[in-house]
């Protein structure tokens, strides 16, 4: 189903208004987590700034550690929808069980399927029947077919509204959070009809790749980029070192712009 044989042209993804692929390069930014409303409305004008058109903010955590912040949950979500009403941007955020898949639909405008959960079938199952553009992010130790196939799992369900997210995997290499493998947005493109993304604040793990990395995606023809902003990066509760300042926003923003143009 996410084939590209048998569809003549690549799909475009619209969530609430707002495409991602196509011709467009789409910018989606915002807090990794969730903290306070004031925060959260902080790092959706620095979104607005750096561009984006689609809000970004985890109120479930998927963390390694237990003892690390854990995401407000549903009190996140209504944080979302309020900061959504003043800043009219819709919202993306990550579910992470099956159980919640219905509530943070009644709530998002995008679902969010995190590296971790990637061959989460139930998860994805879930998704795909919420009736909400779902994006999915490839597993951090997946290949490009099992990354495929967990979408199809999702297409299954008659949801074909499916973005894919390159967010790095795991090598050798421990200079960068993960390897951001830059290959995979054209041979995903070349494999499937979906649009492909990069996080390139996943990935890289510091602030000062982050710039770098999109500017490759976009080079290479992904469909958008996801990026975290933080207003107070040094007190966030979750991933500031890759966050965004303010000062980092203009450059984000002609790069945004350049690539429209050029398409
Ligand atoms: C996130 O985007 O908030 C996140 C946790 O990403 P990933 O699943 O790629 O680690």
């Amino acid at each position: 189903l996410v084939s590209r044989e048998n569809h003549d042209s690549r799909s475009v993804v619209s969530v609430r208004g707002v495409p991602i692929g196509g011709d467009n390069v789409t910018v989606i930014a915002g807090p990794c987590a969730v903290e306070t409303p004031e925060q959260t409305l902080e790092a959706a004008r620095m979104a607005l700034t750096a561009g984006a058109s689609l809000l970004r903010g985890g109120a479930y955590k998927p963390r390694t550690s237990p003892y690390a912040f854990q995401g407000l949950g549903e009190a996140g979500l209504k944080i979302l929808a309020d900061v959504r009403e003043e800043t009219g941007l819709p919202v993306v955020t990550e579910v992470v069980d099956a159980a919640d898949v219905e509530l943070v639909a009644s709530y998002a405008d995008m679902l969010q399927i995190g590296t971790r959960n990637m061959q989460n079938f139930a998860l994805l199952q879930a998704a795909g029947d919420a009736g909400k553009p779902v994006m999915l992010k490839r597993g951090m130790s997946a290949t490009i077919e099992e990354w495929l196939m967990a979408a199809e799992y999702i297409a299954q369900r008659g949801n074909l509204d499916i973005v894919l997210c390159e967010r790095g995997i795991r090598t050798f290499e421990k200079a960068t959070r993960n390897t951001l493998d830059i290959s995979a947005v054209p041979v995903a493109q070349n494999l499937s009809h979906l649009p492909v993304i990069v996080d390139p604040s996943h990935s890289g793990g510091k602030r000062e790749l982050v710039l770098p990395l999109s500017r490759a995606a976009v080079a290479v023809g992904a469909d958008g980029v996801i990026v975290d902003v933080h207003p107070h990066p040094e007190t966030a509760l979750c991933d500031g070192p890759q966050a965004l300042l303010e000062e980092d926003l203009a450059q984000l923003r002609d790069l945004a712009g350049t690539l429209a143009a050029l398409s």
